[in-house]
């Protein structure tokens, strides 16, 4: 066996064994194989690997990526807790920054708080007001209407402005803010919300390494009342720019009928593991303004949510997409728990009868549809 196959045999194992392992306390370094070799302790015949024990993640393929997490100071419980469970189920390993973001400053409780539960570095940005608070040129009694309206029909969120604040700066600025101009990849964080199984790879490079866009673990049918004329203007943004439109999209799972209508089928933002420049890109500046300039954020409830995702199903090819199976995740009562026997190699704690997938609502049927053909 030539060393150079050796040392290639050497790095699989090393990433098996490092990666198979759940302990927080073991790190690698994949491709290093300085590092490996370090590690490496011959006896006689056979040849195991030492993990490396110390306290730092050293991982020699950190991605160009962060963890993003935008809240009010008043959402510090529900950070803390989503923090927890971001750090044992995957960041402990990894060590990747967290960027933590609002309109208002941070209070000293909050940054204090939440420096306290990670090892990693982590960074406050305040967001423009630009990006933030409702345009000048919004009619504010058109809006008002429109809210009261939401609210006699008994919809969530209804009559919030700030709701619509932050799907607008979800949909069309977080990736412009200052401090995530250095990184590529991002990794949505809300507060409340659990992961269930220990991640055994590095889900940035996985995109990476797989030319992916766009992750996401839940997908489901938007409230029709949010974005009744939503459809109406992607229709209209299509028309006037069919060469953002890519010829192996997703459409499919947008609409059921070739795009006339749309199905309210979306990915769930809350969890969003991507690629920011595509969102920097032109296709999705162009489309953003032009719904933005349409008013909808203010004048109905348009999510963030839905426009990510129809701009990822139909500027994307469709194998950009990719469905994150192997992570358990749970935002309110909602919850995906990886279903296939391979995916319960990560010791997941979810209970893999409740999760949302195959039941009502759910649109990963339609996805899986769209991409291999069968439901
Ligand atoms: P839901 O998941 O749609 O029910 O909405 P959330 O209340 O969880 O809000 C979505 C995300 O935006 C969470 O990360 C919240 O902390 C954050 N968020 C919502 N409203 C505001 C706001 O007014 N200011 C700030 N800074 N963050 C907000
Ligand atoms: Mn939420």
């Amino acid at each position: 066996m030539s060393f150079s196959v050796l040392q290639d045999d050497l790095r699989a194992l090393a990433s098996y064994h490092l990666y198979s392992s759940s302990s927080a306390n073991v790190t690698s370094n994949v491709t290093g194989s300085d590092t490996i070799a370090s590690n490496i302790v011959e006896n006689d015949d056979s040849i195991t690997l030492a993990p490396d024990l110390s306290s730092e993640p050293q991982f020699s393929r950190k991605a160009n990526a962060t963890l993003v997490f935008l809240a009010r100071n008043s959402d510090l419980q529900g950070v803390l807790k989503s923090m927890e469970s971001v750090e044992t189920h995957f960041n402990q390993r990894f060590g990747y920054p967290w960027i933590f973001l609002n309109e208002d400053e941070f209070t000293n409780e909050f940054k204090e708080s939440v420096q306290l539960r990670t090892n990693a570095s982590v960074q406050f940005g305040v967001i423009p007001s630009r990006h933030w608070y409702q345009p000048d040129w919004i009619d504010e009694g058109k809006a008002e209407q429109a809210r009261n309206a939401l609210k006699a029909a008994g919809v969530i969120y209804a009559d919030s402005v700030s709701y619509r604040n932050m799907c607008r700066f979800n949909s069309g600025f977080f990736f412009h803010h200052p401090l995530l101009q250095q990184y590529r990849y991002y990794w949505r964080i809300e507060p409340d919300v659990d992961y269930f199984c220990q991640l055994q790879y590095d889900p940035f490079d996985y995109l990476k390494d797989n030319n992916k866009t766009y992750g996401f673990t839940i997908a489901l049918e938007e409230l029709g009342q949010t974005v009744t004329t939503l459809w109406q203007a992607v229709k209209e943004f299509m028309e006037q720019c069919p060469e953002y439109i890519h010829p192996n999209n997703a459409l499919a799972f947008l609409s059921d009928n070739g795009g006339e209508s749309f199905n309210l089928c979306h990915f769930w933002s809350n969890f969003e593991i991507a690629d920011m420049d595509f969102w920097r890109g032109e296709a999705y500046t162009k489309f953003f303004e032009y719904l933005d300039s349409k008013g909808g954020f203010y004048y109905e409830r348009w999510g963030d949510a839905p426009i990510h995702s129809i701009a990822a199903a139909l500027f994307l090819d469709k194998t950009q997409l990719h469905f994150f199976n192997d992570i358990g995740y749970q935002h309110s009562s909602i919850m995906h728990c990886p279903q296939q026997p391979a995916f319960l190699t990560g010791s997941c704690t979810c209970n893999r009868v409740l999760s949302i997938d195959y039941r009502r609502y759910s649109c990963l049927p339609r996805y899986n549809k769209m991409l291999n053909g069968k439901w």
